[in-house]
């Protein structure tokens, strides 16, 4: 056995069965202990809401934290301190003073809480029957004044302004480069549309069984021996996908 990444959301992924994230744990803290694989979480929650659900289900402390669909990076999320190396990948191209008083030119955009707003993501509510004549708009004025922009819709109601360096998939790649780790000796389990980011390199790709239609949609146009589709749900597809895979 040699030491691998493992990166996983959290919310429907590794979170969701109680007795499955029990064994998964053991065998990712004896893994850790035994070669030093290296555990990450990557998750659309915020730094806060990512604290609640790990005191609630006890999750093992990860050796990195991607919160915020991947806008904040945390090596020690005791010191609530973004890692600024990322940080500075991210400022590439944003200007979230000049972006935000573009978009609230649109009166179908709602400004979500501030909890869920933070230095590299600007979060609205958008209804779902103006959203796709809204993003067009939006996307069509953000670009008039130079901005290439990441607008990511989801559930019918959310819309997350990022910059074009802000997504999960990149934080996984620099992770690996900052810890050397080889796609081959990665791999990353997701549920939903946010983690598609995370799936295409050549990691390994483990998607749950619960996989919402989005993701089962892009694994229909994506089989690949990288990609694995669980058949059972949430950590225990992902034990499922560890074994698949030969690292445990
Ligand atoms: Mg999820």
């Amino acid at each position: 056995m040699s030491p691998f990444l493992f990166v996983t959301d959290l919310d429907n992924t590794l979170v969701g069965d109680d007795a499955a994230l029990l064994e998964l744990n053991q065998k990712l803290a004896a893994h850790r202990q035994q070669y030093h694989s290296k555990i990450v979480y990557a998750t659309g929650r915020s730094l806060y809401l990512y604290r609640l659900l790990a005191e609630a289900k006890s999750l093992l402390p990860p050796d990195a934290l991607i919160t915020a669909v991947g806008t904040e990076m945390y090596f020690d999320q005791q010191e609530s301190q973004y890692d600024r190396e990322w940080a500075n990948i991210l400022a590439q191209g944003w200007n979230r003073q000049e972006i935000a008083a573009i978009a609230s030119q649109f009166t179908d955009l709602q400004l979500q809480p501030n909890s869920e707003q933070n230095p590299f993501k600007i979060s609205y509510y958008l209804a779902e029957a103006v959203a796709e004549s809204t993003l067009a708009e939006l996307q069509a004025a953000l670009k008039q004044k130079g901005f290439e922009i990441k607008l990511i819709y989801s559930a019918g109601q959310d819309l997350d302004l990022l910059p074009k360096n802000g997504d999960k998939g990149l934080a996984v790649q620099f992770l690996r480069r900052r810890w050397k780790i080889a796609p081959e000796q990665t791999i990353v389990c997701g549920d939903s549309g946010n983690d598609i980011s995370m799936f295409e390199g050549q990691e390994k790709s483990l998607l749950v069984a619960n996989a919402k239609p989005e993701l089962l949609e892009w694994y229909a146009a994506n089989q690949t021996e990288y990609n694995y589709l669980a058949k059972a749900d949430c950590a225990g597809g992902i034990i499922e996908g560890l074994k698949h895979f030969g690292f445990i």
